[in-house]
């Protein structure tokens, strides 16, 4: 310790001398001078905070290395993957859909280059950055025209904006959907400027009430797949193919908002029913809106597919500008579409549909090659179970099926009651790992479901850095 002369203050070395210090050259070779200037002047202001209540003086050495720590904590980059062991598949918060190698591969072609993104190779005029897949969204969907946008709540905004602004658009009550986080058909339906009617009750709707509700202020009709809950007991709606025909009867267009919408035969998949674009184009539906990165298995992104007059419109509207998607996602998603081409090979391929279809047996052999593993690790101070469990598919998908799964059951020591606190540290040293490793705390114990644990190996050499003690 240096020894304090008058005050301690005057004896903090300064800025230059400890850019001098040979451990801040290492530290500029690695981080920069700019950042490394920056975090000793921070680390000295702190200090000179401290030592007003008699902290002893540290070395430079020791300044240098608190530095070091600050600037390799901002080094590290915030977004970074993880294990999602939740069991919801297509997990909203973390990132939903994974991407196929095929996307993966595609985007990074694209990424560091410059691409004919808006640009026409044949003409050497000015392109359409939809072109790159629309057609491929069309043979898949029967669609005429389609067009993408960063999400389905932007493709929902959009399309009504275009085509109902300051119109009425009635709306079956029992559709007024609210999408976790803060998307609900009211509130994107004023905010696209249109005017929401609601028709019928919660848990019934006729067509004589869409009839009664047409104006000659009406722009357009709407139906939203209620994707993430069910009216059951007492129910009727009126399906898509009669308020179509009410729609064309009156002059009118018939908006389909999907949410997930899938573009697979999910029954020959062993998969519950999800509905698809063609069917509801068969139904006379004019436009559908849908989800990248739900069951589609594809980047985030919001799809319009319909009628080419309707398309025309929304890509005229200047809000489509706000709204577009980068060159980037262009690649990911046209990959991904291309793979429904071969649907045969689909399941093997896409990420989202493999881990959806992935078999109990399958998930199970998983389960019992890592029980061993985790044991071994982690069974001194708590118990190590594999039992059943049931997956979600996630993202407002199927809200009512889920899909039987396996997870380890990790269970601290002592009574339920009193094992919460034991759980929550169990749960933030998994989420310390250099993998975090997210799991879901449900009666008492924390469960890890394996359905979507593909890198087993990755996952269990990282468990040697386990830290019992991290979270106190
Ligand atoms: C998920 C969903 C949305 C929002 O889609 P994002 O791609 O998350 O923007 C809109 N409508 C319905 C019915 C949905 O299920």
């Amino acid at each position: 310790m240096t020894q304090p002369t008058s005050s301690p203050q005057a004896n903090i070395p300064s800025l230059d001398l400890l850019l001098r210090h040979p451990a801040a050259g290492a530290l500029m070779a690695q981080h920069g001078r700019t950042a490394v200037t920056r975090g000793l002047r921070l680390e000295l202001e702190t200090l000179r905070a401290a030592l007003a209540n008699e902290v002893n003086l540290p070395e430079p050495r020791e300044i240098l290395s608190s530095v070091a720590n600050r600037l390799e904590a901002q080094a590290q980059p915030g977004l970074k993957p993880v294990f999602n062991l939740t069991g919801t598949v297509l997990h909203t918060n973390l990132g939903r859909a994974p991407l196929p190698e095929e996307a993966i591969a595609a985007m990074v072609e694209v990424a560091g280059k410059p691409a004919n993104l808006e640009f026409d190779l044949e003409t050497g005029k000015r392109g359409d950055r939809d072109t790159h897949i629309e057609a491929l969204i069309c043979d898949l969907t029967g669609a005429e025209a389609a067009t993408v946008v960063n999400n389905n709540a932007a493709a929902v905004l959009l399309a009504l904006n275009s085509l109902a602004n300051r119109r009425e658009v009635p709306v079956s009550r029992g559709e007024l959907v609210e999408i976790g986080g803060s998307f609900r058909i009211p509130d994107i339906m004023k905010r696209s400027g249109a005017k929401l009617v609601e028709v019928g009750t919660t848990n019934r709707t006729h067509l004589k009430d869409f009839e009664e509700a047409i104006s000659p202020q009406t722009g357009l009709l709407m139906k939203v797949h209620t994707s993430n809950y069910s009216v059951e007991g007492f129910t009727a709606e009126v399906g898509e193919e009669a308020v179509a025909d009410l729609a064309h009867a009156n002059g009118l267009a018939l908006m389909v908002d999907l949410g997930s919408g899938t573009l697979a035969d999910f029954s020959a998949l062993g998969l519950p029913p999800e509905p698809t674009p063609a069917k509801s184009f068969a139904d006379g539906v004019d436009l559908v809106t849908f989800s990248g990165d739900k069951l589609l298995g594809g980047p985030q992104a919001g799809i319009i597919a319909g009628r080419a007059d309707l398309i025309a419109k929304i890509k005229r509207n200047p809000m489509k500008r706000a709204l577009r998607i980068d060159k980037v996602t262009i690649a990911a998603l046209g990959a991904v579409l291309r793979l429904y081409r071969d649907p045969d090979s689909l399941a093997r391929r896409l990420p989202a549909l493999r881990l959806l279809v992935r078999s109990v047996e399958e998930i199970g052999a998983v389960a019992a090659r890592i029980a061993p593993v985790v044991t071994a690790r982690l069974g001194d101070s708590l118990s190590v179970e594999i039992v059943d469990c049931a997956s979600q598919i996630g993202s407002g998908a199927l809200p009512k099926e889920s899909l039987v799964s396996k997870a380890l059951r990790l269970t601290p020591p002592g009574s339920k009651r009193k094992r919460g606190k034991a759980l929550d540290e169990l749960a933030a040293n998994l989420r310390r790992l250099p993998v975090p490793v997210v799991g879901r705390i449900h009666d008492g114990a924390l469960h890890l479901d394996l359905r979507c644990l593909e890198d087993e190996a990755g996952f269990c050499e990282q468990l040697v850095k386990f830290d019992f003690g991290a979270g106190q």
